[in-house]
């Protein structure tokens, strides 16, 4: 027999010794009405100290998976990404559902709640937000608001004891992703950066071959993320107080994580330029720039981002052949081509995969995808960029080390 195996039921040994613990306290304490979920949970986290699966796993997301229950999730923001993406995508889940929102629109609120059958209950404002301590059926938080907002709502969704989605850019500084890092950490809960492309087939493809060789080592990587902005001139992706930069925070994430995965090294160095053809539309936010990369072991890379032309594409030169996606970033399908043919995958919502993807994270210690340490790596490649612009194109050498690779 294994020894890590339980005899009668599916889990590890260690995780269901830890269930069956749990539900026995769980009971007992029930009974000791009066006390708040939240102290619950951390009384009895406590008297048991020695159940390994609570270092990892709080107390109702075990309990549900060991009910066989979906994880809930809830949005904060109710935008264009998590009215058009996110939402549809948790009606196709697995593994998590749409369990709450957070909105400071009471029409929104009145409208999601009959669409999706929210409780009122699950629903909550800015204000309200930090009562979802309280709540056992919301487990993980996805912060979905402007850029200068992460930060703030992620670690007030870890300091309720909730699993944390943050979208990208993962903050406007690297000190706020540092920040987003500690509270998650000091709360004992699990972060996920919203790359939904780490769980995309084609991207998942590339990097498989990167890893294993197959078109021997990469020498050169192009990556461009673009596209044409002529909207509305006071939305706030083109206000740097609360967008951190242009095309660079927006897209330019894109174009950096497509560079990196496909040689899979972090650059060591970057030296970058700006260009601005629309100055009176792009007032404060940056509208193209373009960026070299030094990679380890010679390699080098290119890429382009924009709120002023289109350009989806990552093209990687290799000692074997090359790798191309076209589109490379957007909700897809996705197209790819290599030197030895096509590569073609059915298509699924990217973001079902990568809500999926974190609530196995949670549930079952599968992989994190897209580590907060990713979207910090990708502020401090950022904040590199920034500098060499604003050193007329100087070199920026990069520490990174292994940082983000997953
Ligand atoms: P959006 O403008 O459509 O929505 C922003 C939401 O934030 C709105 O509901 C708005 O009411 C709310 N909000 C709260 N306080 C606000 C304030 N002070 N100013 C402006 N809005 C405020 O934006 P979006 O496209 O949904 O983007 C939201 C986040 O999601 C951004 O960080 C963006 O980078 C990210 N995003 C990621 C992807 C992806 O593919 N991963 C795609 C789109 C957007």
């Amino acid at each position: 027999m294994n020894f890590n195996e339980c005899p009668t039921c599916i889990y590890g040994l260690e995780m269901c010794m830890g269930i069956r613990i749990l539900t026995i306290f769980k009971r007992k304490y029930q009974n000791t009405k009066k006390m708040k979920r939240r102290n619950f949970n951390h009384t009895l986290i406590k008297g048991l100290g020695g159940a390994a699966v609570l270092g990892t796993m709080p107390l109702s997301c075990a309990m549900k998976k060991a009910e066989g229950k979906k994880l809930g999730i809830a949005l904060v923001g109710l935008g264009n990404y998590s009215t058009y993406q996110l939402a549809p995508a948790l009606q196709q889940t697995e593994c998590c559902y749409l369990a709450g929102i957070v909105t400071g629109t009471p029409a929104k609120a009145t409208r999601w709640a009959s669409q999706y059958n929210i409780p009122a209950g699950n629903i909550y404002n800015y204000e309200t937000f930090d009562n979802i301590i309280d709540n056992e059926e919301i487990d993980v938080v996805y912060v979905v608001l402007p850029n200068s907002m992460h930060a703030e709502y992620s670690i007030r969704a870890a300091r309720a004891g909730k699993h944390v989605i943050c979208e990208k850019p993962m903050a406007i500084n690297v000190e706020e992703c540092d920040a987003i890092i500690k509270a998650c950490e000091s709360a004992g809960v699990k972060l996920g950066m919203g790359y939904r492309l780490h769980s995309e087939p084609y991207t998942r493809q590339i990097k498989a071959y990167v890893k294993e060789k197959t078109f021997g080592k990469t020498l050169y990587v192009s990556a461009d993320a673009a596209y044409v902005s002529r909207g509305n001139p006071d939305q706030w992706r083109l206000d740097t107080k609360l967008s951190g930069g242009g095309a660079l925070m927006n897209m330019g994430v894109y174009a950096i994580q497509s560079a990196v995965y496909s040689c899979g090294m972090n650059p060591v160095s970057v030296t970058a330029q700006e260009f601005s053809t629309r100055p009176e539309y792009f007032k404060e936010t940056d509208e193209t720039i373009t960026a070299q990369f030094e990679f380890p072991e010679g390699v080098v890379g290119n890429i382009m981002t924009s709120h002023n032309a289109s350009a989806n594409r990552l093209y990687a030169s290799c000692s074997k052949g090359w790798m191309e996606l076209q589109p490379a970033n957007s909700y897809g399908p996705l197209r790819g081509n290599t030197s030895q043919g096509p590569i073609s995958f059915a298509h699924e919502s990217q973001q079902k995969l990568q809500m999926d993807d974190f609530a196995r994270h949670i549930l079952e210690g599968a992989e994190n995808r897209a580590p907060g340490e990713m979207g910090k790596r990708d502020l401090l490649i950022i904040e590199a960029i920034y500098d060499s612009i604003a050193g007329a194109g100087k070199k920026v050498n990069l520490d990174l080390g292994s940082m983000g690779l997953v």
